[in-house]
């Protein structure tokens, strides 16, 4: 074989510091790790939302592909186990003032592509009787703290109406009701997203591969050569020969040169409470709530065996390098401190025992990284922040486009535009940090 183009990682994963979710699951024994050469229909990079899907849809359409999934890291570690765990139905807004066609078809469109990542995950809910603590089909909040959060909310509910979508307005007293707090000012319930358990939910989906799809976990992908007959993975003790490659990496698609000067490294975080005695909050003793604001704060409601506990996201750090440091994660805590005492007054002595960030990986217009990069390498990369629907729903694109499978899935995301290039380093540095910056003041309270 002639030698092909390579792609050499540049950069490997660090997900840093253990998330709550994974501390709170029983210690998991990772796969092997690849320690030979082997030789397979398709490798999939990346056991995130969107490998683990792109490896389901694979097997579903086609149950004799041979398909090899590897991670650098354990199933779990990644951005995909450590986030607030929203599969969220229907976009933040659906549109910034003028409600016309283009934007309610734009709406219809990202609708569908969140529901299609949601039923992948309910249909293995079914099948695999996951209980609800994986996977819980319990609607969302949206809660606001101030007068204009209500404004957005209600006009969000007024915009999710004329799409015929259900959705409950609910005044002071009965968001007080579900979340026990008297911080928020109003909410607004939406019955279509899901709340799930981040990294049960990835160990679940990781847990059904069977014969012939095949995880390897602690497996790094070093570079990939792409021929015109096929792809080389190569990995520390071993190597992966595959027709076909889905580089579902997310953002270190820029450390194999993929997306480079598109792809914006940003990285939000996340504190979990110590247990707290139920008696001493009212409210339902599960639940999760987005703010009114994109930018602000997101709280969850979570119990166990040794009480309930309250998550709290918040702050969106940029990182070139696809690391925060420890100073970075310190200060979110600080925020997420302040955050969770204006919303719980009665239980600010309570401590958070957990802290943790995670990268995700922006486009300037919002689009991901999708399709053929280069002969044989298909990328399913770009969460744009909400992976848990985004990611997923790339992994089942790219599925179906490597077997040539029609769907309005790979319709629609044929139609998206290619990533924008973003402005050279260092004004986009620069630009990020202060957009982010902005877009958090002007979030304030939410
Ligand atoms: C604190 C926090 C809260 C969030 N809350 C939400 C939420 O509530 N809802 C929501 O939808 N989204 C949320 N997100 C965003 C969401 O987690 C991401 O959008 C999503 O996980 C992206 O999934 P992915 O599969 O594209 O990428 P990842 O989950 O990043 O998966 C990529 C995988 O590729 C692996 N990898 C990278 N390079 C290599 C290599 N060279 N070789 C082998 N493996 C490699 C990594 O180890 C990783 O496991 C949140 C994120 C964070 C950090």
């Amino acid at each position: 074989m002639a030698s092909g183009r390579v792609f050499q990682a540049r950069r490997l994963p660090a997900h840093g510091v253990q998330s709550g979710w994974d501390a709170l699951l029983p210690a998991r024994t990772p796969t092997t790790e690849l320690d030979r050469t082997i030789s397979v229909d398709v490798a999939i990079i990346g056991a995130g939302f969107a490998g683990l899907s792109a490896a389901v849809r694979l097997a579903e359409l086609d149950p004799k592909l041979s398909i090899a999934v590897i991670d650098s890291d354990e199933v779990g570690h990644g951005a995909s186990g450590r986030n607030s765990g929203f599969l969220i139905d229907l976009p933040h807004d659906i549109s910034s003032g003028n409600f016309g066609a283009d934007a309610v078809a734009k709406s219809r469109d990202e609708i569908f592509v969140a529901r299609t990542a949601i039923q992948q995950y309910a249909r293995l809910a079914e099948v695999h009787g996951w209980d609800n603590d994986v996977f819980d089909a319990s609607g969302k909040y949206s809660v606001a703290m101030t007068d204009g959060g209500t404004e957005h909310l209600e006009a969000y509910s007024l915009q999710l109406k004329s799409l015929d979508e259900p959705n409950q307005l609910l005044g002071r007293g009965e968001i007080e009701k579900v979340t026990g707090t008297p911080a928020f000012k109003s909410g607004l319930f939406t019955p279509g997203a899901v709340m799930v358990q981040p990294t049960a939910l990835v160990r679940a989906v990781a847990a059904v591969f069977q014969e012939p799809v095949k995880l390897y976990e602690r497996t790094p992908a070093l570079s990939i050569e792409s021929f015109s007959g096929g792809c080389k993975v190569k990995t520390p003790k071993g190597e992966v020969r595959a027709g076909r490659v889905i580089l579902a990496t997310n953002g270190h698609a820029e450390s194999f040169g993929f997306g480079r000067g598109e792809l914006l490294h940003v990285f939000t975080h996340a504190s979990l409470s110590e247990p707290f005695d139920p008696a001493t909050l009212g409210g339902l003793r599960k639940w999760g709530a987005t703010p009114a604001s994109p930018m602000g704060t997101t709280v969850r409601r979570i119990n166990g065996p040794d009480g309930d506990r309250i998550l709290i996201r918040s702050r969106y750090t940029y990182h070139p390098t696809i690391e925060a440091s420890d100073a970075t994660i310190k200060g979110a805590g600080d925020l997420h401190d302040r955050k969770f005492a204006d919303r719980f007054p009665s239980h600010r002595h309570l401590k958070m025992q957990y802290r943790w960030g995670g990268a995700m990986a922006l486009t300037r217009n919002t689009v991901p990284l999708f399709g053929q990069v280069a002969p044989g390498i298909f990328a399913a990369c770009a969460c744009n922040g909400i992976g848990g629907t985004k990611s997923t729903a790339a992994g089942i694109a790219a599925a179906e486009l490597i077997v040539g499978h029609q769907s309005r899935l790979g319709d629609i995301f044929h139609a998206f535009a290619k990533p924008q290039t973003l402005p050279p380093r260092p004004f986009v540095d620069v630009g990020a940090r202060l957009n982010l910056a902005y877009r958090e003041w002007r979030a304030g309270r939410e």
